[in-house]
């Protein structure tokens, strides 16, 4: 048996490299669990946002409004067409567009890196965001833990 040679040798360590990075990275990316809750007495259940071990490349779940029928919900966004699930109606708004974000906050509550996939990173920050009910800028998003 002939040992490898050393650019052989070098492109197998890039490799095992490379591997240990990339199972890092689908480790580190644990979905989120995450609730809202407004002043007027709104709040959610617990919900399970981005995606899980073995389906976060088809699925990334993340808070919607619709406009139609007034309600926050998870929708995935990896899918064709994010549409409501409670009404026909198919304008349902990504909880990190501007026109949903009253006052964007310091702190990060939950992050996910969706930039080859939706042009964008998905954040959702303790700041101030619309309520589906009173119509104000005032609920908040919380962390609550991860999930998968
Ligand atoms: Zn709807
Ligand atoms: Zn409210």
């Amino acid at each position: 048996m002939s040992s490898p040679s050393r650019p052989q040798y070098l492109v197998l360590v890039l490799l095992a490299a490379l591997i240990m990075l990339l199972s890092t990275a689908a480790v580190a990316q644990a979905g989120s669990l995450i609730k809202a809750a407004c002043p007027c007495g709104f709040h959610t259940e617990v919900m399970a946002i981005f995606g899980g071990f073995v389906n976060f490349k088809t699925y990334c779940g993340f808070p919607v409004y619709c406009p139609d029928c007034a309600t926050l919900a998870v929708a995935n966004l990896y899918a064709e067409e994010v549409s409501c699930a409670g009404c026909p109606g198919s304008a349902a708004v990504p909880y990190d567009h501007p026109s949903l974000i009253g006052r964007p906050g310091d702190k990060v509550v939950a992050s996910w890196n969706t930039a080859a996939r939706l042009g964008r990173a998905l954040k959702l920050t303790d700041g101030e965001y619309l309520c589906p009910v009173c119509k104000k800028f005032t609920l908040r998003f919380t962390h609550v833990g991860f999930w998968d």
